[in-house]
């Protein structure tokens, strides 16, 4: 059917049968497919070229600390909730090379990183995760220092988000606003709605990019009663939803309860692992490491993920800032729920709930903000920790 191609939205019916037609469609843009896969026990972010690549029937259970995926009878494509990846992988990537020194004789050359930008596009892209990367937006692109690394490789994604139907326990997006539903920052947004004999993707536009994709496909306009079928998606998705994070004057409790002793009975039980801040899609500290072969012949100066949970990380002459795993948990929570307003005018956290879900000793900062929330009187320590 002909397709209206102008960047207004514009809300259409792709079947299932269809989905691999999208999928070639973005391919002969030029663009090279990431989306869901099942790789080591987990829903993961990776190259994919068919709809049979993704994780079909396959949904997740997920609590603090604790991750199980569950194979399903309904052929679903998008039943799960966000995994341990995000697509911070792609854009600031774990390693990335800086520069290469190589000797050649007496000499020596320096070698820069490939700035070739590649086409990619993201597929799956949840609506925490459209907030996660508008968050690393503002920080690497927006401000006086410029991350080129990053502004070449977000510069040509073409995103297709996906609304949730199937948050997982350890998601609170509903109090932050930041899901369950796709809301903008995406080039197409998919709903897939499974029901008795029906199964296909509500399709909405948000682009002049995704509606030239969509005038590509064999799609139909959507009916009202499409559209209400994949509101009632996301409406259901949201009233799954239990944990929350009360968001009221956060910054001004988290502020007063600095020397609150809660802090000490979190760092009795964290094992400054660091396994929230690499899973979290927010992060984004790093450092810079030095290395050479054993022969001295090649060097190399990467940036790689850094983590305020060691003791390295806030090292200045004479020791570490931070010496107490106290400080470096209250860091990163007061970081992201408080300070990051300070930094970049907006909330460290998108509600995702990995941090969650990965931490080795299941904790809870929702749990944890809420217990210091509701302690009336602010108690100062005395042993200096
Ligand atoms: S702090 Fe936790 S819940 Fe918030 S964005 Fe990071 S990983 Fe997700
Ligand atoms: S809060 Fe959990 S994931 Fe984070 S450093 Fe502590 S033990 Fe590791």
């Amino acid at each position: 059917m002909p397709v209206d191609t102008s960047p207004e939205k514009a809300i259409y019916v792709l079947e299932t049968g269809d989905f691999q037609t999208l999928l070639d469609a973005v391919m002969e843009r030029g663009h090279s497919i990431f989306g869901p896969v099942l790789r080591d026990g987990a829903i993961t972010y990776d190259a994919l070229h068919r709809d049979t690549d993704l994780p079909l029937g396959w949904n997740d259970r997920q609590q603090a600390g604790s991750y199980r995926l569950v194979k399903t009878k309904r052929k679903t494509f998008f039943a799960y909730a966000v995994g341990p990846h995000s697509w911070k992988k792609f854009l600031h990537p774990p390693s990335d090379m800086l520069c290469a020194a190589q000797r050649i004789d007496d000499r020596f050359s320096i070698n820069e990183p490939d700035r070739e930008h590649p086409r990619r596009a993201f597929l799956g892209v949840r609506s925490c995760e459209l907030h996660a990367l508008a968050i690393h937006d503002k920080i690497f692109t927006d401000g006086p220092f410029i991350n080129e690394a990053y502004r070449r490789r977000r510069q040509d994604i073409l995103i297709i988000a996906v609304n949730c139907s199937h948050p997982s326990e350890t998601c609170f997006c509903t109090s932050l606003q930041t899901g369950p539903r796709a809301t903008g920052g995406f080039d197409l947004a998919l709903t897939e709605v499974l029901t008795s004999g029906n199964h296909h993707f509500i399709i909405e536009t948000g682009s002049a990019a995704g509606a030239e994709l969509c005038a590509r496909l064999p799609v139909r306009k959507a009916a009202r009663t499409d559209i209400e079928a994949a509101e009632k998606v996301t409406s259901a998705a949201a009233k799954k939803i239990r944990r929350s994070l009360n968001t009221e004057e956060l910054r001004e409790t988290l502020d007063q309860k600095f020397s609150d002793p809660h802090w000490g009975q979190i760092a009795d039980r964290c094992l400054a692992c660091g396994n929230c801040t690499m899973v979290c899609p927010t992060c984004f500290c790093s450092t810079v490491e030095d290395t050479t072969t054993l022969t001295g012949e090649h060097a190399e100066r990467r940036l790689k993920w850094d983590s305020c949970f060691t003791a390295e990380f806030s090292y200045i002459h004479g020791g570490s800032i931070r010496s107490s795993t106290l400080s470096r948990y209250r860091q990163w929570l007061t970081h992201k729920l408080a300070y990051w307003f300070d930094q970049f005018g907006m909330c460290g956290c998108v509600g995702c709930g990995r941090c969650i879900t990965w931490c080795p000793a299941g904790i809870d900062l929702t749990e944890e903000t809420r217990k210091l929330q509701e302690k009336k009187f602010v108690i100062r320590r005395t042993n200096g920790r």
